[in-house]
């Protein structure tokens, strides 16, 4: 683990409440897929864990939301482009098996944020399996990410998604939770299950995955 500046090179409002945050380091730090960094937060002195979005080793990209009272994300949601902040790199254990094993990703909200890395690193290595990725948010608005959802389908064909809505229906999506799906049928081609969301999608996703017959050793979950 190492404390490096990461300097933000690009912020992009993705929704009315979640952004991408882009930032670059001096030197080059490997990641895996699922892990986060610790920012050290120079105002609010806080410090916050962010999942990695993506990284190549020195572009680091995030995905979070900028919760109302929230000191945290609100601080890192108002940087400027230039502004640099201290991370702590790599951190966590909820790491990708790369394996060819069929995996089933769900996440909820910034969850989507290690599990992309996931399915792009799955992709990248050319392992040739079936992923399926379920993402769950509260309305069509909270979405992001879906031209790039398309794109990995469009370049794997063993790649599939579906988007679950909480709160409304609309089109190209189902009406529900990610949870709704986790039938015997439905998880049967699928032998590891990635979560990562809120302990509550966590907690109920893992009781119906073993309920279901998933082994518990072949579950993995992030939750914040
Ligand atoms: C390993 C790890 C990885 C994480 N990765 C990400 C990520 O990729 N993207 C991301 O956006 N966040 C992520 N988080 C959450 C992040 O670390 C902060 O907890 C979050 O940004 C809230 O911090 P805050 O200081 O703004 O809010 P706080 O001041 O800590 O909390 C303010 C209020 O918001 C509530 N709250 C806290 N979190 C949430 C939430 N997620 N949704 C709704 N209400 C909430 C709290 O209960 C509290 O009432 C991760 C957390 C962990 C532990």
């Amino acid at each position: 683990m190492q404390q490096t500046p990461f300097k933000l090179i690009q912020k992009n409002k993705l929704t009315h409440d979640v952004y991408e945050l882009i930032f670059t380091i001096h030197e080059s730090i490997q990641t895996e897929p699922g892990q986060y960094v610790l920012f050290l937060l120079p105002k609010s002195k806080l410090r916050r864990a962010y999942s990695i979005g993506y990284a190549d080793g020195q572009t680091f990209t995030f995905i979070i939301k900028q919760i109302e009272g929230g000191a945290g994300s609100t601080e890192i949601c108002s940087l400027e482009v230039g502004e640099e902040l201290i991370g702590m790199v790599p951190l966590g254990h909820f790491v990708l098996k790369a394996n060819t094993t069929p995996k089933l990703f769900v996440g909820t909200g910034t969850g989507f944020a290690p599990l992309y890395f996931q399915i792009r690193a799955m992709m990248d290595s050319g392992i040739q399996t079936s992923l399926l990725f379920l993402f769950g948010v509260r309305t069509a608005s909270d979405m992001f990410y879906i031209d790039e959802l398309n794109r990995i389908k469009k370049e794997y064909p063993m790649f599939e998604y579906r988007i679950f809505l909480s709160q409304e229906d609309s089109e190209n999506t189902v009406r529900g939770r990610v949870t709704d799906f986790l039938t015997k049928e439905n998880i049967a081609p699928y032998g590891e299950v990635y979560l990562c969301g809120s302990p509550a999608m966590v907690k109920d996703a893992r009781e119906k995955l073993e309920a279901n017959g998933i082994e518990k050793e072949k579950v993995f979950f992030e939750q914040y």
